[in-house]
């Protein structure tokens, strides 16, 4: 199944619901794209580089689970920072990290054999045969108060609804497989837009399609 959607839309806490319903495994890609972002930051490779943050990403492990380990650190919290929020649009707009980032999670479903995907591009790009395709969406001011929620550090919900809005402007302005509008997403996928409405709620829309 693939989830899609912008930044702070529930794909998260949805992704995660129905792999427990299904008995399945979920894949947070956004987690891959920030390991790439945060790693770079580490090691003082300038995210404008796109040379030097491909060959990054292509000699990066990541394991994204429970936690997220990256080169055998976990980074489970660091790669939700400020820092790495401001980063990480520049290194998913990079066609080269896309195409090494799109291979592994490829290779994820296909050791599997099933699972819940959620990104930006996965019923469009990286899973367009997925059984299920949603694109999960929800008000900017929502978004935004549920990731200043979900932040250890405290942000105004100000700051991280201006950052969210940033951000989805980079990645629906982007060559490289731009988050596509509500609009124009794949055809055959169901749009839930989430506002005001429990994830619970959210949850039985989706099963329904089933
Ligand atoms: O979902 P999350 O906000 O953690 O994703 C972080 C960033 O990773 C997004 O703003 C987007 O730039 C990028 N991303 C992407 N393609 C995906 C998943 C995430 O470009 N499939």
């Amino acid at each position: 199944m693939a989830i899609d959607g912008p930044a702070g839309a529930g794909k998260s806490t949805l992704a995660q619901a129905v792999a427990e319903h299904l008995g399945v495994e979920r894949l947070d890609t956004g987690a891959m794209y920030r390991a790439v972002a945060w790693s770079a930051l580490r090691q003082g490779v300038d995210v404008a580089d796109a040379e030097a943050v491909a060959v990054l990403a292509r000699h990066t492990t990541i394991e994204v689970g429970g936690r997220v380990v990256v080169d055998g650190e976990d980074a489970t919290l660091a790669i939700r920072s400020a820092a790495v929020d401001a980063a990480v649009s520049a290194v998913a707009a990079n066609a080269a990290v896309r195409a090494e980032l799109v291979a592994r999670q490829r290779a994820w479903v296909a050791e599997r054999g099933r699972g819940v995907v959620e990104g930006r591009d996965i019923g469009t790009v990286v899973l367009p045969d997925a059984d299920l395709k949603i694109y999960l969406t929800a008000a900017a001011e929502t978004r935004a108060r549920r990731r200043a929620r979900d932040r250890a550090d405290g942000p105004s919900v100000e700051a991280v609804h201006d950052d969210l809005v940033r951000r989805d402007r980079l990645d629906s302005t982007r060559l490289a497989s731009p988050l596509p509008l509500p609009e124009d997403v794949a055809a055959d996928a169901k749009v839930i837009d989430s506002t005001g409405k429990s994830s619970r709620a959210v949850l039985e829309e989706v099963l329904a399609c089933l």
